[in-house]
């Protein structure tokens, strides 16, 4: 048994890349993991190869009723829930500004930017319905930090992130719950699916000269929900190996 034995979990967005990797990684740390996707099967492939008790379910983040269902399917099964990793995400469009449509905009920043919202919400109001504490971490990106020509939707999407992990921190602070964010650089997951250009193009920029995984993410979701972060809130992690150095330090 690892650090988060006996704790429940829930990953968004868990059916693939980043929410996979860290859905198995909190499982192998000892907890229960409730695994939602709006992928489904792929929701259920995922949960039936952890290592310990997990629940799939199909729920949309950008919906109220999708957060309640797999809000609901966490307390059904496990009757609590401790951890949240607010995941889901799309890249949408990659269009110039002047040629991005607004529904595809729109799409952006209900998977993006309601859904952590609405999941953040429904993470809360459960903390205090069960008068605990609780952690939460939010996936940001590279993007919420710094600027690209070519992803408007994403990249406002990503910094509005931002804006829900400082808040979100500020109010969970004195009531026991952590709220923190990892941000990712380049990690070659089904986000990229025919877009591979992108990681080439970007790719060749980092200090680390190389992708990451979506393993190296997990980790520090991992680290930010158990207690060897325990005075840790309000936070973006990073983990890109070095990218957001080069537009920042390095000039
Ligand atoms: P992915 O496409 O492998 O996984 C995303 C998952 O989210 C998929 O399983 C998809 O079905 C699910 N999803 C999409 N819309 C949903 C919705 N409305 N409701 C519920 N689930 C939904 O991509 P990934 O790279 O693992 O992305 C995970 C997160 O990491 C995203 O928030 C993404 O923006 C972020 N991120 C990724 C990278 C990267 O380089 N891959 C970099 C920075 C941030």
């Amino acid at each position: 048994m690892g650090n988060l034995a006996g704790k429940v979990a829930v990953v968004t967005g868990g059916g693939s890349g980043i929410g996979a990797a860290s859905a198995r990684r909190l499982a192998l740390e000892g907890a229960r993991v409730v695994v939602a996707d709006i992928d489904g099967e792929s929701a259920a492939r995922v949960a039936a190869e952890l290592p310990g008790e997990a629940e799939p379910v199909a729920a949309d983040v950008s919906t109220e009723e999708g957060v309640e269902s797999y809000i609901r399917a966490a307390v059904d099964r496990f009757g609590r829930i401790d951890l949240h990793h607010l995941n889901a995400g799309v890249l949408g469009t990659m269009a110039p500004l002047p040629d991005v449509d607004p529904a595809d905009f729109d799409h952006v920043i209900a998977v993006n930017l309601r859904g952590p919202f609405l999941g953040l919400r429904a993470a809360f109001r459960r903390y205090r319905e069960q008068d605990s504490g609780g952690a939460v971490v939010l996936t940001a990106s590279i993007s919420s930090l710094r600027g690209a020509d070519d992803q408007l939707p994403y990249q406002t999407s990503k910094h509005g992130v931002l804006g829900l992990v400082h808040g979100a921190a500020m109010y969970g602070a004195p009531r026991g719950i952590r709220v923190n964010a990892v941000a990712p650089g380049l990690i070659p997951t089904a986000i990229f699916a025919g877009r591979t250009d992108t990681l080439g193009r970007r790719g060749g920029t980092i200090p680390m000269r190389r992708l990451g995984t979506a393993d190296e993410i997990a980790g520090v979701v991992a680290f930010l929900l158990g207690d060897d972060s325990s005075y840790v809130t309000g936070e973006v992690v990073s983990a890109d190996g070095g990218a957001f150095i080069v537009n920042t330090v390095v000039r």
